[in-house]
């Protein structure tokens, strides 16, 4: 094991952890040392299935453990806040699922605490790990399109049958597309515009074959410094369309197809006036190692996460956003700016 090798224990007996951060700890030297379930059979269940050497259903007594440097927090979304306010108050460093929590207000609270302990906080949105969001975010910096002025996203897809939970029926738990893939988005325009998100406005529906109390499709517009205008389709509800992202500027556009999925695919077209041309996407082996790396990297005091507990919040709050502008039928203004801390 590598000295930059850290112990995490999971919190959380979550279908994300297993089929896809425990492999990527486990890939870049970590270890997992335990997992917290509130139901004991089932974290035992869920240890012995995923080679997981302890299995706890209290959150302190794992906390207190001296053979834990960090959690990965990947409970349903209203658990997320009291977790790493627990994690951070006991020195562990915090690698967070998306949505950060379930208000702004938590989410810039679970912020202020990971300062305040001194431990980093990063959110696990994958796509800006992915080597597409990284080349596409270096197109427009650099210029190649001139000004933004446009950004479409592609995001609807089929909800796999086995994550057809609570996402469709607990609103308490932070149901429905706006936090589930619409928060995704929200972490990927930002990174690649850079700039603050001011208003958005939505439509949402329950199309699907279930009785879902959630929204699981929806269309957004919304509007960036500079009158940047995105559009964002996000749906548990489109088996077929593939997913895409465009960003339009004055002197050229970047299309992107495939690129807002977990896997390290995808394909960049630039075009200009003068060409069309593809553009390397420079994939990475797997996006969630990839986070992970700059996890560590940065607990060793050597770069800063891909998406930290700030970028997170402004993700949460384009997603906030728009589902309030949903419900409400009106323009909903975003809360971009950091809310001071509670004293
Ligand atoms: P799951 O539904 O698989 O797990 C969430 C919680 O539900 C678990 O912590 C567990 O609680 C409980 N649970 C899980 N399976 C069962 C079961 N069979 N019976 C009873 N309870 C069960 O969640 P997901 O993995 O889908 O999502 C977890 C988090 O990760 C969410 O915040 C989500 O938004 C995020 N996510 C992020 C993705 C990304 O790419 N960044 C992708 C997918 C999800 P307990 O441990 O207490 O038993």
């Amino acid at each position: 094991m590598s000295s930059s090798s850290l112990r995490f224990a999971l919190i959380g007996a979550s279908d994300i952890a297993a089929t896809r951060v425990a492999p990527a700890l486990r890939r870049s030297g970590h270890e997992v040392v335990a997992v917290l379930s509130s139901s004991v059979e089932r974290g035992r269940a869920y240890a012995d299935a995923n080679e997981i050497p302890d299995a706890a259903s209290d959150l302190e007594p794992l906390l207190a453990r001296d053979d834990i440097d960090a959690v990965y927090v990947s409970t349903t979304n209203e658990l997320h806040c009291a977790q790493v306010l627990a994690a951070a108050a006991a020195g562990k460093h915090v690698l967070c699922e998306k949505p950060l929590a379930m208000t702004l207000a938590d989410a810039w609270s679970m912020v202020d605490a990971c300062e305040r302990a001194g431990v980093v906080l990063a959110t696990n949105h994958h796509l800006p790990a992915a080597g597409t969001h990284a080349a596409i975010a270096g197109l427009v910096q650099d210029g190649a399109i001139g000004e933004p002025v446009a950004v479409r996203v592609f995001h609807a897809v089929s909800l796999p049958e086995r994550l057809q939970g609570w996402r469709l029926t607990s609103p308490e738990r932070g149901a429905g597309v706006a936090l589930d893939i619409t928060c995704h988005d929200a972490a990927a325009v930002n990174a690649i515009l850079g700039r603050p998100a001011l208003e958005a406005a939505a439509i949402a529906v329950s199309q699907g074959p279930w009785s879902a109390v959630a929204e699981d499709a929806l269309m957004s517009a919304i509007r960036y410094e500079g009158d940047v205008l995105v559009q964002t389709h996000d749906a548990f509800t489109v088996p077929y369309a593939g997913s895409g992202l465009e960003v339009h500027g004055t002197e050229g556009s970047i299309i992107a197809r495939d690129v807002m999925t977990q896997d390290p695919v995808g394909r960049i077209v630039l075009r200009t006036k003068a060409r069309e041309s593809s553009v390397d996407p420079s994939h990475r082996e797997d996006l969630y190692d990839h986070t992970i790396d700059a996890f560590a990297g940065a607990i060793a005091g050597e770069g800063l996460p891909i998406v930290d507990g700030v970028a997170g919040v402004r993700a949460l709050a384009v997603a906030i956003a728009v589902k309030e502008a949903a419900e409400s039928g009106r323009t909903a203004q975003i809360a971009w700016q950091r809310a001071a801390a509670a004293a």
